[in-house]
């Protein structure tokens, strides 16, 4: 099912007032990539309005500044046993975009470190989706753990070892039989590591 996109905040719509929004973003309506999904509506508050960058004279640069909160209930697997687990976000976050090709590499006036918060908007305007998907991305922690104590998948057999016990660990393994285990193991699962 196609859905329909969220909501595009560009330049001209804030050209006389900021716009303020607050927006239920069904599951599915952003697209988070296969190791995410959401399990609710994200909801989302927030201001976008437009600052004019005075660079010099004739040359006057329009930022799109978003404000928001959010709140989301999104579901990621277990770095460790792949099981899904289920988070909870409440964010937010202060942006600022220039249009995209104002800050040249080797410009003298790119962004200094202290300005990290900064992104780039192309032709007129921003995907609200597009910068929630982002901020999603970002506010999650390198690796999501079921339970901290998680034993992982048997790296012989690939069993879940919260759940199934196997004897893997136990039978000391004759090592022309583990060079064997393995190399099936690879046969099963190519794109594992
Ligand atoms: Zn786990
Ligand atoms: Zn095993």
């Amino acid at each position: 099912m196609e859905y329909p996109r969220v909501m595009y905040i560009s330049v001209d719509d804030l050209a006389h007032a900021p716009i303020s929004f607050d927006q239920q973003i069904a599951p599915g309506q952003i697209d988070f990539g296969i190791e995410l999904h959401a399990l609710q509506s994200l909801h989302t508050t927030g201001q976008a309005e437009v600052l004019h960058e005075h660079r010099g004279p004739k040359d006057v640069v329009a930022d799109i500044r978003l404000r928001a909160s959010y709140q989301a209930q999104v579901e990621v697997l277990c770095a460790r046993c792949l099981e899904p687990v289920g988070v909870s976000l409440d964010q937010s976050f202060d942006l600022l975009f220039r249009p995209i090709g104002v800050d040249a590499v080797g410009d003298e006036r790119s962004i200094s470190p202290s300005e990290t918060e900064i992104g780039y908007y192309e032709k007129d305007g921003l995907l609200l989706e597009d910068v929630l998907r982002e901020q999603v991305l970002l506010s999650l922690p390198a690796r999501t753990l079921c339970v901290e104590s998680c034993k992982g998948l048997c790296v012989h057999c690939g069993c879940n070892r919260n759940t199934e016990s196997c004897d893997c660990e136990a039978t000391p393994a004759d090592p022309r039989w583990s060079a064997l285990r393995a190399a099936e193991s690879q046969l099963r699962s190519p794109n594992k590591p």
